[in-house]
């Protein structure tokens, strides 16, 4: 039996393309073998790559003047990637501090250059984001690293801004939650375990003329051009994740693509947000404006009864709501794969324990 999984990543995948999967499993296309077991070099597996390619730039509608890379590593090692290829650019990176990950992506990267951090809200405890209009950003920085959604904290940007400097955002939580204008971005990358699939993939969105500028004293697999010439095959790609993303690309375009989910998730979040405020019982403490709609974060006014509140919820079938470790209390992360009736699910349950303890 499926329950509704709240999990912040690996998280849900959406049922129609796991009972897809399960279809092919043991034997993919008539090809004798199940997809795991099929070399990348094939002709059939490299049909099945670039259609997820094509539908991804479909989907976000990714200008030409962007490649589209598949890699590993996760976000994090984004955190280095990065800075080892465009630190040598003009003056110091400049970094934006709204949470758990973009302190990491700072504290990663100041091993390998020297970061400006023009922006921390960390004495707050990370319950907001700066509009860019009040950043003072120093105009030789070689990029600016942000992240729209920071996936712990719950906080999201409420714009994206226009900037002279090179822009890069880790958007692990946020990719095809809504429709973005990539040509803002110099680099955009996200892990896929949201919104996209399964972990161990990492997709990166970049300009072609910033890849070009990648140090190039760098080995092959830290640069971004080298993957870019290989179509992401430069050693053997994660051949399943990458399977399952296709899927999902799929569905997502099925089903109406990144404005058909935007509103989806808007809905689902202003649904569940409300209940936080119409009570004394349960509080976000983000201010309104950087609310995310895909990681809510929430803990109890009686902090004592949220363990009761996790063993109950898991009880009725609502599963991995416990906040981050950092930060505790609870997080119901709602991607695009769960549906209405997962939120709606939730909030009677949160409705029930708040009558029954509050
Ligand atoms: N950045 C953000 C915004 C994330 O949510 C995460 C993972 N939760 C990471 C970076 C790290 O990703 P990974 O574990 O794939 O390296």
């Amino acid at each position: 039996m499926r329950k509704w999984n709240f999990s912040p990543g690996p998280a849900t995948i959406p049922e129609d393309v796991l009972l897809e999967v399960q279809s092919e499993l043991l034997e993919f296309n008539n090809a004798g073998i199940s997809i795991m077991e099929m070399s990348h070099r094939t002709e059939l597996y490299s049909s099945i790559a670039f259609e997820a390619k094509k539908d991804f730039i479909e989907i976000l509608n990714i200008p030409d003047n962007y490649e589209v890379l598949f890699l590993q590593g996760g976000a994090t090692h984004q955190f280095s990637m990065i800075p080892m290829n465009f630190s040598h650019l003009q003056g110091k990176p400049a970094y934006i501090t709204t949470g758990t990950w973009t302190k990491r992506a700072f504290e990663e990267g100041s091993k390998i250059t020297e970061i400006d951090q023009i922006f921390s809200s960390e004495n707050e405890n990370f319950i907001y984001a700066p509009h860019f209009k009040d950043l003072k950003i120093p105009e030789d920085a070689s990029y600016v690293h942000y992240c729209p959604n920071e996936t712990i904290h719950g906080v999201a940007f409420d714009h994206i801004p226009t900037i002279n400097n090179p822009l890069v955002a880790d958007m692990s939580s946020s990719i095809l939650s809504e429709p973005i204008d990539v040509n803002k971005f110099s680099l955009i990358y996200a892990s896929a375990q949201k919104n996209i699939g399964p972990s161990g993939l990492t997709v990166v969105i970049i300009k072609k003329s910033f890849m070009k500028q990648g140090n190039k004293a760098l080995t092959n697999l830290l640069r971004y051009s080298e993957h870019s010439k290989q179509n992401s095959m430069l050693n053997t790609p994660p051949t399943f994740s990458w399977y399952v993303a296709g899927k999902v690309f799929k569905w997502v375009k099925k089903l109406g693509g990144l404005s058909y989910f935007k509103e989806l998730n808007t809905l689902k979040a202003s649904k569940l947000y409300q209940v936080i405020d119409n009570s004394d019982f349960y509080i976000n403490p983000v201010h309104i404006n950087n609310r995310s709609i895909v990681n809510i974060p929430f803990v109890l006014k009686d902090k004592k009864l949220e363990p009761l509140f996790l063993k109950e919820s898991a009880e009725n079938g609502l599963l991995n709501l416990k906040g981050h470790f950092t930060v505790g209390g609870m997080r119901a992360s709602i991607y695009n794969a769960m549906p209405l009736d997962g939120v709606e699910d939730l909030i009677k349950f949160m409705d029930h324990f708040e009558s029954k303890y509050g």
